[in-house]
């Protein structure tokens, strides 16, 4: 066995569902043992005749599930995404046997509400969370003791992959409130739900959540711009820098120096 296939395995995807020209969710059967802890990630890859190309990325699905889930956005000019684009059901990729990764629900420092905030993909860790959370619940293993409240930011409705799943989840159980809102109005005429972007409405539901920042924690998870506008506010509302975790999943391209 080589050094490689002793740290991979090569999962097919068992499932692909495209939402828009540049989204799409996509299951996997791991070939082996595969453990996580819900917000951790997986290096998913793929070989071609010049090299293996990897990438993290976050898990949606929950570790009771026999399959891996996950929720990608095409970079038509990166590296990965294009190849991991192409790929189709039976289709097989690399992923590292070890997850990674520490945002994860903090039960433990002592805060019982949780601020989710995300953009797009950025929700996978919470619907991971959120998975494990509604499996404990019904078998009386979590008793609703840490309450969690999802901002979850797109451009237009169809990008919010878990729309109807996040929306169940209210109806059906007392601990989750979930609240998404589209920055591009005008391309969705159909949606009647809260408009502007993630960050814009953070302090109105910090508010009308009534999160005190001495029993609430924030985790930002996605677009780089959006977790720095939020840490701003987040910090101006009162949190605390300790309670306040973050996943960004890109790093911004440096501003050209400008010319005097
Ligand atoms: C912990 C972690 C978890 C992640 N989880 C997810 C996930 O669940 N789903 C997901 O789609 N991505 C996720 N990402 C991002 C992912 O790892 C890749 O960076 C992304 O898929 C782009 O890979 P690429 O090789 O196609 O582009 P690259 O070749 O890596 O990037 C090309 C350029 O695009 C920029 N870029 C990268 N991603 C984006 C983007 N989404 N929008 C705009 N510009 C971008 C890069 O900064 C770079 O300048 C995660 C990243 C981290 C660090």
């Amino acid at each position: 066995m080589s050094a490689s296939e002793e740290k991979f395995y090569r999962p097919r995807i068992t499932q692909r569902v495209d939402l828009s020209p540049t989204l799409w969710t996509f299951r996997i059967r791991p070939d082996g043992a595969f453990t996580f802890v819900p917000g951790q990630y997986a290096t998913l890859g793929v070989e071609t005749d010049k090299k293996r190309w990897e990438r993290p990325y976050s898990i949606v699905s929950a570790p009771f599930e026999n399959e891996i889930e996950f929720f990608l956005e095409l970079v038509p000019e990166g590296d990965l995404t294009p190849l991991l684009y192409q790929l189709q059901l039976g289709d097989e990729l690399l992923m590292r046997k070890v997850a990674k990764g520490r945002f994860t629900l903090d039960v433990e420092s002592g805060p019982t509400h949780h601020l989710l905030i995300c953009t797009v993909t950025g929700v996978a860790p919470f619907v991971s969370y959120l998975r494990t959370l509604r499996r404990q619940w019904d078998e009386g293993r979590f008793r609703g003791e840490h309450k969690l409240f999802l901002l979850n930011g797109a451009s237009r409705s169809w990008e919010f992959g878990y729309h109807d799943e996040l929306i169940r989840y209210v109806q059906e159980v007392p601990w989750f409130q979930y609240l998404p809102t589209i920055s591009r109005p005008w391309e969705d005429p159909g949606w009647t739900g809260e408009t502007g972007r993630v960050d814009d409405i953070i302090r109105k539901y910090v508010d009308r959540w009534n999160l005190r920042t001495n029993n609430a924690i924030a985790y930002l998870c996605g677009h780089p711009e959006m977790i720095e506008h939020s840490k701003g506010i987040l910090k101006r509302v009162g949190f605390r820098q300790e309670f306040v975790r973050e996943e960004f999943y890109w790093v911004p391209p440096k501003a050209p120096p400008q010319s005097s």
